[in-house]
């Protein structure tokens, strides 16, 4: 299948009066057509500014400062605002966390997305509205006809982030990015938003997340970042079957069973470090139980097995 992004490189930096923030520091991946690769990290590690940094919705003093987002072969780190509006809503689309920041409160939601249908096609207002009833249906919305009557705040959560989803999707999009789209919601609504998107096949995913748990059920391939970094990056089911990196192995035991949802007992200890004061050499050193003098100096990434990077002192080959 072709490839529909390709990142490389990515550097994206907050100058701060303390000085610069590397919150992304050379990421590269590809997605394929139809397939989902999830980021996975604690927050701090980059990922969202990943996502702010392909969908060019940075705030400053965020900027991209190196590297390139190609985008079907166009370069979206330096299209024009212009170019990036037609791009976003249409074959770009985001859906955030809280389905609220997308949503307008004073508009009825089939409005909304019929609105967003409008802004890119031009067909009648009649065939949008039937085209908006056909995509709550599709995003599992009961009595799709009258809900799009509704306003935001009849709705609950999660029919509120099926909604945000219907929007995303109204303009089949070549590149949907979820920025932890359950996390705001109880878990078997989460497990419910989580089957609508597996159900989206034809669909090409990013799907940005902390939960380890959610990527082994959802994507085909991962990266794991800490501290704007790439950890391991790999097919899902090597990475998370046999991890190589002492991080990935913390989130693989940190995720709570059935019965202990919603505690953490094997949370990894420590906090992710301030960005201003990151480790010279691996940023988890400070946290990790296997950490060597060695790992004062920066890891380079090392392939252990194909299509399946790591970067730590654990791995032969690591010195760069
Ligand atoms: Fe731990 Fe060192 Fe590997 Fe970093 S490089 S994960 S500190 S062993
Ligand atoms: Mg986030």
């Amino acid at each position: 299948d072709e490839v529909v992004l390709s990142v490389r490189d990515l550097q994206t930096w907050f100058d701060t009066p303390a000085g610069t923030v590397r919150a992304v520091d050379g990421l590269s991946f590809d997605i394929r057509a139809r397939r989902t690769l999830g980021i996975v990290g604690e927050s701090g590690s980059g990922k969202s500014v990943t996502s702010l940094s392909v969908m060019r919705l940075l705030d400053p003093p965020g900027r991209i400062a190196g590297g390139e987002i190609l985008f079907r072969g166009q370069d979206l780190a330096t299209l024009s605002e212009a170019e990036m509006c037609r791009l976003r809503g249409q074959a770009l689309c985001l859906v955030f966390q809280d389905p609220m920041t997308a949503l307008n409160p004073v508009y009825r939601v089939g409005r909304q997305v019929s609105e967003a249908i409008l802004a890119h096609t031009d067909i009648s207002a009649r065939a949008a509205r039937k085209r908006v009833i056909e995509l709550f249906r599709m995003v599992g919305i009961p009595d799709p006809e009258r809900r799009v009557d509704e306003f935001p705040h009849n709705l609950s959560g999660g029919m509120r982030q099926r909604v945000t989803i219907a929007m995303a999707m109204a303009n089949r999009p070549d590149l949907l990015i979820l920025d932890e789209p359950t996390t705001a919601l109880d878990v078997t609504i989460q497990a419910q938003i989580l089957d609508l998107v597996k159900g989206l096949t034809d669909t090409t995913v990013l799907l940005i997340t902390h939960d380890i748990g959610v990527v082994q059920e959802m994507c085909d391939e991962v990266i794991v970042m800490y501290g704007g970094r790439v950890m391991e990056h790999g097919p899902v089911r090597a990475v998370t079957g046999a991890p190589r990196h002492p991080y990935t192995a913390g989130l693989l035991a940190s995720i709570p069973s059935a019965a202990q949802r919603g505690q953490r007992l094997n949370a990894i200890a420590g906090s992710v470090p301030s960005p201003l004061a990151m480790p010279p050499g691996c940023p988890f050193a400070p946290r990790c139980p296997r950490a060597m003098p060695v790992c004062e100096t920066r890891p380079a990434a090392v392939e252990v097995a194909p299509g399946h990077r790591v970067a730590c002192w654990l791995e032969e080959g690591a010195q760069a």
